[in-house]
C-alpha cells in the first residue's frame, strides 16, 4: 500500500484535499472527462504517441547535471540539476500541456482553452494544440498582454487565439473568470487545458501523471550518475506541477527529505508573497479545497513574486495533503534571494534559470551549506531564464 504516492478517492480527494467544487451541471462533464482519461491512460496507442513526442518533439529524456562549480564553490552537498529548462519551450509545462491536447483530440473536443498570467501557460498550451491539431483560445488581462508582448506573439504566431481580457484588474484573475464564461457556454466541445496540478478532480491527478516522468527518468539516471538516490530533493511550487513531478518517483522512500520551496516575495505581509502552504489556510478556490491565502471571508488574498509563474494563492490539493501528513517540507525564499540565485548559476555554471526555479536554487545553496560534502541534492530546474532577462537587468541595473 503506498502512503504519499496515492490516487484521489472515488470523490476526488487527496485526504481532504480537492474533489470537485463546481456548479452541479459542470460534473458530468469533469466526469466524462475523468473516465475518459483512466481508459487512455492504459491505452497503448495513446502511450505511444505520448512518448513520441515526449522523445522527439520535447527533446526527452532531459539530462541530469552535475553543478560541479556550484557545489564546491557552496563548499557542502553536492547539487545536481533536471534540465527540464532544455525541453522545446524551455520548461517543463509542454509535458501536461501536449497530454492535455492529445485528450482534448481524441475526446474530439473542438478547442482547447485556457487562461495564461504572464503568458507561459498560453504559450504551452499553444504550442501543444499546434503540433496535435486543435484550436486554441487564450484569455488574458490587457495589463498582462501589454507587459508580455513576446509571450503574446508567440501565441498568436503558433495559432492560438488570443481574447484580451478587459474586466476588473485586467490581470490573471479576471482572465480566469473570463476564461471560465466561455468555458460554460459550451462545456461540451471545449476542453479546458488547466495549467497546473489545480481545477476540479481529475486536473490535479492528471497533470500530476503527465508531469510523473520528470522524477521517473531522475530516479534512472541518478541511479546511473551515482549509484544511489538523492538525499534531497528540491523543487519551487506555485501550483505545484513541476514540483509533484519530481517528488511522485521518491515519495515512498522515507529516507530522501523533500521540499518545496514558495516565494515569500518582498515580505510577509498580505499582497507582498505567495506563500499558500507556509501562510495559507484551507480554503476553496478554483474547484477544488485546498490551502489558500484568503481574507477574512475565505476570498482569495491578492499574491505576489517576482516569478510571475508562482503568483497564485492556491495551491495542488495533494500537496496540501502532503504537507498535513509531513512528508514533504514547505520552505521560502523571498526575490532578493531568488535575483542572487539567478545570478549565481548563471555566473558560476552557464546556466540562466527561470525566476521561479531561482527560487528552488536559493533554497538548495541554503540547505547545501548545512548538508555533509558526501550528500546530494537534486533540484528541478523547471525552465530557462531568457524570458526574464530584460526584467533582471532592470531591477539590478545591469
Ligand atoms: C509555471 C512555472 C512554474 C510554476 O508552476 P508549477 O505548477 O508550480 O510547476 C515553475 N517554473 C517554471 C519555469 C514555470 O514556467
Amino acid at each position: 500500500m503506498k502512503k504519499y504516492d496515492i490516487n484521489p478517492d472515488e470523490n476526488g480527494y487527496f485526504g481532504k484535499y480537492g474533489g470537485q467544487i463546481i456548479p452541479p451541471d459542470l460534473k458530468p462533464i469533469f466526469d466524462e472527462i475523468e473516465s475518459f482519461y483512466l481508459n487512455i491512460k492504459n491505452d497503448e496507442d495513446f502511450q505511444k504517441e505520448l512518448r513520441d513526442l515526449l522523445k522527439n518533439y520535447v527533446g526527452r529524456p532531459s539530462p541530469i547535471y552535475y553543478a560541479k562549480n556550484l557545489s564546491a564553490k557552496i563548499g557542502g552537498a553536492q547539487i545536481y540539476f533536471k534540465r527540464e529548462d532544455l525541453n522545446h519551450t524551455g520548461a517543463h509545462k509542454i509535458n501536461h500541456t501536449l497530454g492535455e491536447a492529445l485528450i482534448a483530440k481524441r475526446m474530439g473536443k473542438k478547442k482547447l482553452l485556457a487562461e495564461t498570467g504572464a503568458g507561459q501557460h498560453g504559450v504551452a498550451l499553444a504550442t501543444a494544440a499546434a503540433v496535435v491539431g486543435i484550436p486554441c483560445e487564450i484569455h488574458m488581462g490587457e495589463i498582462d498582454i501589454a507587459k508580455q508582448a513576446p509571450n503574446v506573439l508567440r501565441m498568436k504566431i503558433l495559432g492560438a487565439k488570443v481574447v484580451p481580457v478587459k474586466m476588473g484588474t485586467k490581470t490573471l484573475k479576471d482572465a480566469v473568470d473570463s476564461a471560465f464564461g466561455e468555458f460554460v457556454k459550451d462545456p461540451q466541445n471545449t476542453f479546458f487545458g488547466i495549467g497546473s496540478v489545480v481545477g476540479p478532480h481529475p486536473f490535479p491527478m492528471m497533470v500530476r501523471d503527465f508531469q510523473r516522468i520528470v522524477g521517473e527518468e531522475a530516479r534512472e539516471q541518478f541511479k546511473e550518475i551515482t549509484k544511489q538516490d538523492p538525499d534531497a530533493l528540491i523543487a519551487c511550487v506555485g501550483g505545484g506541477s513541476n514540483a509533484i513531478g519530481l517528488f511522485s518517483a521518491f515519495l515512498e522512500n522515507e529516507q530522501i527529505d523533500i521540499y518545496g520551496v514558495e516565494p515569500s516575495g518582498r515580505s510577509l505581509n498580505p499582497g507582498d508573497h505567495a506563500a499558500t502552504l507556509t501562510l495559507g489556510k484551507p480554503g476553496d478556490i478554483h474547484g477544488m479545497h485546498t490551502y489558500l491565502l484568503q481574507d477574512e471571508e475565505g476570498n482569495p488574498e491578492p499574491v505576489y513574486s517576482i516569478a510571475s509563474g508562482l503568483d497564485y494563492p492556491g495551491v495542488g490539493p495533494q500537496h496540501s495533503f502532503l504537507k498535513d501528513i509531513k512528508r514533504i517540507k514547505y520552505e521560502l525564499a523571498s526575490d532578493k534571494e531568488s535575483l542572487e540565485a539567478f545570478m549565481e548559476l548563471s555566473k558560476v555554471e552557464g546556466i540562466i534559470p527561470a525566476l521561479e526555479s531561482s527560487h528552488a536554487i536559493a533554497f538548495a545553496m541554503k540547505l547545501a551549506k548545512k548538508m555533509k560534502k558526501d550528500k546530494k541534492i537534486l533540484i528541478n530546474l523547471s525552465g530557462r531564464g531568457d524570458k526574464d532577462i530584460d526584467f533582471v537587468a532592470d531591477k539590478l541595473n545591469i
